[in-house]
C-alpha cells in the first residue's frame, strides 16, 4: 500500500497566561502534526512532540527536507522497515531532539494506518492489551512568578484532588529550599498517604543539589524522582539513585533504542519515560520497552502533547506488562496535562476524560481517534504537502 502524501501541519496558540517550569518560561502550545495518505485511501495522524521551549518548526522541516523523500512512494504496512531506513537516512545529523520527533510523528502515523487497514487498535498489533483503562495523574504545578508561589501550589493540589486524581505529578527546580517548602506544604494540606506523589525537576540541579532535595523528601514515600540532573550526565543520574532510596525517572529527553541502550548500562534509572512522539513512535518504544523489562526497569510514558500523542500514549500503555509482578503489582499511570492548552481536547471528535479515577483506552482500528481538521485549520501557522 503505497504511501502517496503526505501533509505537515504547523500548530500554534499563546498561552493567556504564559507559565514557567524550571527550564524557562512556555508562551505557546505548539505542535507538528502529520497526516499520511496512502493509494488505498486510508490516512494516519501522527504528532511530533514539542517541548515547551521547541520551536515546532524544526520537525516540520526535518519531515519535509529529509524524511519524505525516505519514506514517498514506499509501503505504509511496513512502519519498522521505514523506521530504520528513516533512522539511517538521518544518523549523520539525527538520533536525538527535533529529528527523532520528526521520524516519531511518521512512525505513528504509520502506524494507525496499519491499525485501520487490520481493523485493530495498535495496541492489538503489538500483542494485544494488559489492560482496558489506565489511572491518569495529574501533571502541572507550573509556576506564574517563580519563587514564592507555595499557597497557590497547595491549593492547585487539594483542586487536582477534588477533580479526582489519586496522583500527581509536582514541577520542582526552583531552588531547594523553594522546592522543599512547596513539598511540606501540599503534603500537610493533602495529609492524605492514598494519594500518591511525583516531582520533576527537568534536570534543574547538578548532582549534589539533586541529592539534598532526594534527601529532604526521604520521608515522602514519593512514586518517583524525575529527572534529577541533566539528560546527558548518565553517572550522574546513576550517583544521585545509590545516593537515595526512592525510584529515580527519566528518558523524555532520551532516544531510540540506541539511547535508551546507555541509559541501562548506566543503570541510570528504575523508572524509563520514552515519549512516543520523540523516542522514535511505536517502532522505538517497542523496543525500549523489551529493553527496560529484560533490566528490571519499570516503564511508564511520558506525555504533553495534543491528543494524538495522547492517543498514542494510550495505546502503547495498554501493552505493557508489570515490571515487578506480584498480586498487586504496579501498573503504569498516564500523564494527563492539566495545564493551559488552547487546542489539546478540540482537535479530537471525542476527547476522552476521567471516570471513576480511570481513563478507558479507546478500541477502535488504528490510534481509535477522529482529528477534527477544522482545530487544526483555526490554529495552523504552517501546513506543506508533499506527494509522488
Ligand atoms: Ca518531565
Amino acid at each position: 500500500m503505497k504511501i502517496t502524501r503526505i501533509d505537515v501541519f504547523v500548530v500554534k496558540a499563546p498561552l493567556e497566561t504564559p507559565f514557567a517550569f524550571s527550564q524557562g518560561w512556555v508562551h505557546q502550545r505548539a505542535a507538528t502534526l502529520v497526516r499520511v495518505s496512502t493509494e488505498s485511501g486510508l490516512q494516519g495522524w501522527g504528532e511530533a512532540f514539542t517541548q515547551g521551549l521547541e520551536p515546532p518548526e524544526i520537525a516540520a522541516a526535518a519531515i519535509g527536507h529529509a524524511l519524505t523523500p525516505v519514506v514517498l512512494g514506499q509501503d505504509a504496512l511496513s512502519p519498522v522497515v521505514l523506521w530504520h531506513a528513516m533512522y539511517n537516512r538521518t544518523r549523520d545529523f539525527g538520533r536525538k531532539g527535533s529529528v527523532m520527533s520528526a521520524i516519531s510523528a511518521i512512525d505513528i502515523a504509520l502506524w494507525d494506518i496499519a491499525g485501520q487497514h487490520y481493523n485493530a487498535p495498535i495496541a492489538a498489533l503489538l500483542g494485544g492489551a494488559c489492560s482496558t483503562s489506565v489511572q491518569p495523574y495529574a501533571t502541572g504545578f507550573y509556576r506564574l512568578k517563580g519563587q514564592g508561589e507555595v499557597a497557590r501550589l497547595t491549593d492547585e493540589a487539594l483542586r487536582h484532588r477534588e477533580s479526582g486524581f489519586r496522583a500527581m505529578k509536582i514541577k520542582l527546580g526552583f531552588g531547594v529550599r523553594d522546592d522543599l517548602h512547596v513539598m511540606h506544604s501540599i503534603g500537610e494540606a493533602l495529609n492524605d498517604p492514598e494519594i500518591e506523589l511525583m516531582i520533576d525537576t527537568n534536570h534543574a540541579y547538578g548532582r549534589s543539589d539533586a541529592i539534598r532535595l532526594g534527601r529532604g523528601l526521604a520521608d515522602f514515600s514519593l512514586r518517583w524522582y524525575e529527572e534529577p540532573v541533566a539528560p546527558e550526565d548518565l553517572e550522574g543520574y546513576a550517583a544521585v539513585r545509590k545516593a537515595l532510596d526512592m525510584p529515580i525517572a527519566g528518558g523524555e529527553n532520551e532516544h531510540s533504542l540506541y539511547g535508551y541502550n546507555a541509559l541501562f548500562r548506566a543503570d541510570a534509572v528504575d523508572v524509563a519515560q520514552p515519549d512516543i512522539g520523540s523516542c522514535g513512535g511505536f517502532t522505538a518504544v517497542r523496543d525500549v520497552l523489551s529493553m527496560a523489562q529484560a533490566n528490571g526497569v519499570m516503564l511508564n510514558p511520558h506525555v504533553w502533547g495534543t491528543a494524538i500523542a495522547q492517543a498514542a500514549s494510550l495505546q502503547f500503555i495498554a501493552t505493557i506488562p508489570v515490571t515487578h509482578h506480584r498480586l498487586d503489582a504496579v501498573e503504569p499511570i498516564l500523564e494527563y496535562d492539566v495545564s493551559s492548552h488552547p487546542f489539546r481536547q478540540d482537535l479530537i471528535a471525542e476527547p476522552w476524560q476521567m471516570v471513576n479515577g480511570r481513563v478507558a483506552i479507546p478500541g477502535k482500528p488504528g490510534l481509535g481517534i477522529e482529528v477534527n481538521t477544522q482545530t487544526i485549520e483555526q490554529y495552523q501557522t504552517q501546513h506543506q504537502t508533499f506527494s509522488l
